[in-house]
């Protein structure tokens, strides 16, 4: 019996939780009662017939064995009338346990107002018995507000409640949003003289509005721990997190009592607001404390630390937990999962059966999301088999990450087969799964699919789903489709149109080069309310960027600006990658300055994209020394500087780069052994070169591309190596295209022979009849070996073809003007000024023994005629330029379209001796820097 009774106790105290045991519990026919009674205080006025606690409510001791006890008599109740009768004649017998058993048969039988009426006028009014009754009336079908409508009803009939009931009530309109009722209560409790209470802070807070809270908090004299643990949450729930803080930290010197769930909640917003440092101090406190035991609270550590970034602080609380539950292993789990660090995230797998916690579905899932996130498809399609044969069935979220692994590598059989899966086990009522799989089959590029999955889907086609299948539409380059089922969206799906519809369109006729359509998407947007955000005008940039659309894209950019659209990491990196290939310095260190005004510096793809702009405009110190600064480098960021020393032809800076690469544990992929063969090539490493090409297959198993063949074939070429080279072209795994023949022709040109020449030339006629260069190539190879007749039928050929000679063109950018010098065509305004100041240079060169080197012009014209001509290069011109217009240290940055002649390469090396400044010349992929008389190439172009 006694058991039995502090059961009960504990039914009382949870009130609701335990509500199948308790009727059983309380079965037993003959129950000995011996509890204390207690009495309750409630007077009334007047009473009503209706009522049956209009009886005394006050009871005595008594536990008369004359009658059976009223729990049994209840029980046995089959109909309202008999629990109606039990309660009127044992209403002596009852007693706070007894009156809680009595309450549940009147809601059993939907009598919401006897079971109120004893809840208000005869019932203990703690915080968890009024919390269990709601519960209660909840659980019986019936409608909670009524609660407060009996009670209003009984202040009608003129029950007068004392204030502990209204407190009470109180709180019950603050959990039901009853803002009306609780300004009444509040004007009762100002008649009892009740001014200040946490339950009125709370009711304020939580109704009304958090200020009010925050200033009845302020100037409540005496604040116990209820109220301080209060006004921390009601601050949390309303968005003021750093108030909550600071709040909490001001607890910390009053004696208040943390309540566990506060700090937990805390934790949770530190999580999702980013607050890592009150996070680290809530930590501070969690120990101070002594909340280290508590597991729910470590559960929310791990979790704040790894959402913020701190991955290893979320291990060392995992480590040091001495009781962990399967919360805390799918906690740590899914922090490294969320990482991508799957392969950590097995490791823990494996530790958590060894501890004999079995991962439940919430552990898959979160490991089948990170194989998700790093597109390892294999490692996901493991994880589902093992999650089968522990007797799982995968459910909607695992299926989406698994149709997301799948969709990046393209695998659409076995998206295909995902698919059956859906349609067995009728996951397809899951919105989110058919949308994923509208996506899989977008990005597979099965968008027949894709519209099939669509079209089933009926009324339950959500925004995402018509947002899937218009952005594949757009994607695929179907624009005009994606425009016309857009308006079907809105027409039939009743849809209107968001952000992400419009942006779909945007990327789509940006993508296909038509810039002007995409910019008046844009202003069809904000015609339908619908604002441009920094996606839409980041999508015309990359179409742009993509395009080689590189002045309109600088147009793009500053019409962003004006229309006050902040730029965030993407739209800075696709600005940087065009600035980059514009060779434009000044503007991308502008650009740099605003990232490090907006500490975008700290992305690694911004900082990457800073490196590749330096390299691309030949400041390869300031590419180094951002390089070293970047944290955690992401291989692309590897691969860049590579690229860098590559392009200056610096082979040692290059391969070392590389081989600190392997040291920080990163695999080398494809654009890798891009860069690091482009190093081999352009410094003439031809044995490390097959090195590299050998060691790119046999170890790191990356597949030989035509760029990689091609970087192979201008490696052995230029180094001399013709016949290595035209053995490796006719060896070669793919079929050699224009790319590795045009190699091959320059390979021949800069050693003069014709006879593998005309091989070339002869394949590249068929493969690329309309590339200029080539033409030219020929026609300075035979010029130099002055076969005039055989030059002349080149330029026949030429013309028959329709091909035009490419312009020569290079540029410098002085302030913000880039000034370009052509060839042919329309002179520089100062053309004066520069011929005057070169001729000058010329005779101080020649005073220190300079020659022109007049082979480099191909014409059958006389010397002083060719030396005339070589004057006349429009690198030349570029460079003499910025001597004169631009004063001071900083080296001169010439761009040039076609490859620099020997005698401009001399030239060069001689002024920055007479004028003791660096240049800094581009050609294509290829930078040289002058500096003392020496280019970085060591004259190896
Ligand atoms: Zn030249
Ligand atoms: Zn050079």
């Amino acid at each position: 019996m006694e058991n039995l009774s502090v059961t009960l106790r504990h039914c009382y105290t949870s009130f609701s939780l335990h509500k199948p045991n308790r009727r059983y519990l309380v079965k037993p026919a003959s129950y000995n009662y011996t509890q204390t009674r207690f009495s309750l205080d409630i007077k009334h006025e007047s009473s009503s017939e209706s009522l049956p606690t209009s009886v005394s409510l006050a009871f005595s001791s008594s536990s008369s064995e004359l009658f059976p006890h009223p729990l049994t008599e209840l029980s046995r109740c089959d109909d309202l009338a008999s629990v109606k009768a039990v309660h009127a004649r044992t209403m002596r017998k009852f007693d706070r346990f007894d009156l809680e058993w009595l309450i549940s048969r009147y809601l059993e039988f939907g009598e919401l107002g006897y079971a109120s009426a004893i809840f208000f006028m005869g019932f203990p009014r703690n915080q968890v018995s009024w919390m269990g009754f709601l519960r209660e009336v909840e659980s019986f079908g019936l409608e909670k507000h009524r609660v407060l409508e009996e009670f209003v009803q009984l202040q009608s009939k003129g029950v007068n409640f004392d204030e502990v009931v209204l407190v009470m009530v109180l709180r019950i309109c603050t959990v039901l949003m009853n803002q009306l009722l609780g300004f009444v209560i509040h004007g009762g409790l100002i008649k009892r003289g009740v001014v200040r209470s946490d339950a009125l802070m709370g009711f304020y807070g939580r109704c009304v509005s958090s200020d009010i809270a925050n200033k009845m908090f302020d100037e409540m004299p005496d604040r116990d721990d209820l109220a301080w643990n209060e006004i921390v949450m009601l601050n949390l729930r309303s968005g003021k997190w750093e108030k909550a803080v600071r709040l909490f930290r001001e607890m910390q010197f009053s004696s208040a009592k943390v309540y566990d769930r506060m700090m937990v909640k805390l934790l949770q917003v530190c999580s999702n607001q980013g607050g890592l440092e009150e996070g680290r101090q809530i930590h501070g406190y969690v120990l101070r404390l002594g909340f280290e035991g508590n597991v729910l609270m470590c559960n929310s550590l791990i979790v704040m630390y790894s959402r913020n970034g701190e991955l290893g602080s979320s291990r060392k609380v995992f480590d040091l937990m001495k009781d962990r539950n399967l919360s805390s292993w799918n906690s740590i789990v899914s922090s490294y999962t969320a990482y991508g660090y799957v392969d950590d995230a097995m490791d823990l797998l494996e530790e958590m059966e060894r501890c004999g916690f079995k991962p439940d579905i919430v552990t898959w899932n979160s490991l089948l999301s990170g194989h998700a996130f790093k597109g390892l498809y294999k490692g996901a399609i493991a994880i589902l088999k093992r999650m089968q044969v522990s007797g799982l069935k995968p459910n909607s979220s695992s299926i989406t990450s698994l149709l997301q692994a799948i969709a990046e590598p393209g695998l659409l059989k076995l998206g295909k087969a995902i698919h059956g899966y859906v349609i067995r086990n009728q996951l397809w009522y899951d919105v989110y799964v058919e949308t994923t799989l509208i996506d899989m089959y977008v990005k597979t590029g099965c968008l027949p699919y894709a519209r099939m999955v669509f079209d089933t889907m009926d009324e339950k086609k959500n925004i995402v789903a018509w947002n899937s299948l218009i952005s594949g539409l757009s994607y695929a380059g179907l624009v005009q489709d994606a425009e016309a089922l857009m308006s079907k969206m809105e027409k039939e799906g009743g849809i209107k149109p968001d952000a992400v519809t419009w942006n779909s369109l945007v990327y789509g006729y940006a993508a296909c080069g038509k810039t002007e359509k995409a910019l008046d998407v844009i202003e069809n947007m904000k015609k339908n309310n619908v604002k441009p955000n920094v996606v839409s005008w980041t999508a015309i940039l990359s179409g742009c960027s993509k395009n080689g659309d590189f002045r309109n894209a600088l147009k793009v950019f500053r019409k962003m600006q004006e229309e006050g659209v902040c730029p965030n990491s993407a739209t800075i990196s696709t600005l940087l990658r065009i600035l980059g290939c514009l060779s434009l310095l000044h503007s991308g260190k502008e650009v740099h300055c605003f990232c490090l005004k907006n500490n975008l510096i700290r992305d690694a793809y911004v900082a990457t994209a800073l490196v590749d702009m330096y390299t691309r405009s030949g400041d390869l110190r300031s590419a180094s020394e951002l390089f070293r600064s970047v944290e955690n480098k992401p291989l692309a960021s590897w691969n860049c500087m590579i690229m860098g020393h590559a392009m200056f032809g610096q082979g040692q800076e290059g391969i070392a780069v590389f081989n600190k690469m392997l040291e920080a544990g990163l695999e080398p992929d494809a654009i890798t052994f891009t860069s690091v063969l482009s190093v081999c090539k352009n410094s003439g490493l031809v044995r490390e070169g097959w090195e590299y090409f050998d060691l790119m297959r046999s170890r790191y198993g990356v597949t030989p591309s035509i760029e990689h063949c091609s970087c192979m074939v201008e490696m052995l070429g230029r180094s001399g190596y013709l016949d290595e080279a035209l053995d490796f072209i006719q060896t070669m795994p793919l079929k050699p295209d224009a790319t590795i023949w045009g190699a091959f022709l320059s390979s021949c040109k800069i050693h003069r022979d014709l006879e593998l020449a005309e091989v070339a030339w002869k394949r590249l006629q068929v493969l690329e009849p309309h590339n200029s260069a080539n033409y030219m190539m020929m026609i300075n190879l035979y010029s130099y070996l002055k076969r005039w007749e055989d030059a002349e039928r080149i330029r026949d050929s030429m013309r028959s073809h329709r091909v035009r000679v490419e312009d020569l063109w290079s540029w410098i950018q002085i302030d913000q003007r880039v000034h370009v010098f052509y060839a042919e065509g329309k002179a520089h305004p100062d053309e004066g000024g520069i011929y005057f100041e070169l001729y000058r240079l010329v005779s101080e060169m020649k005073k220190s023994g300079y020659v022109p080197d007049t082979r480099c012009i191909h014409q059958n014209i006389s010397e002083a005629e060719k030396e005339k001509l070589l004057l006349g290069h429009t690198e030349k011109l570029a460079i003499t330029y910025g001597l004169i217009r631009k004063k001071g240290l900083d080296p001169i940055r010439v761009v040039k379209n076609t490859s620099i002649c020997s005698d401009c390469h001399t030239v060069a090396k001689y002024i920055t001796v007479l004028r003791n400044r660096e240049i800094v010349l581009q050609e294509g992929s290829r930078i040289h820097h002058f500096k003392d008389g020496k280019c970085s190439c060591s004259d190896s172009w």
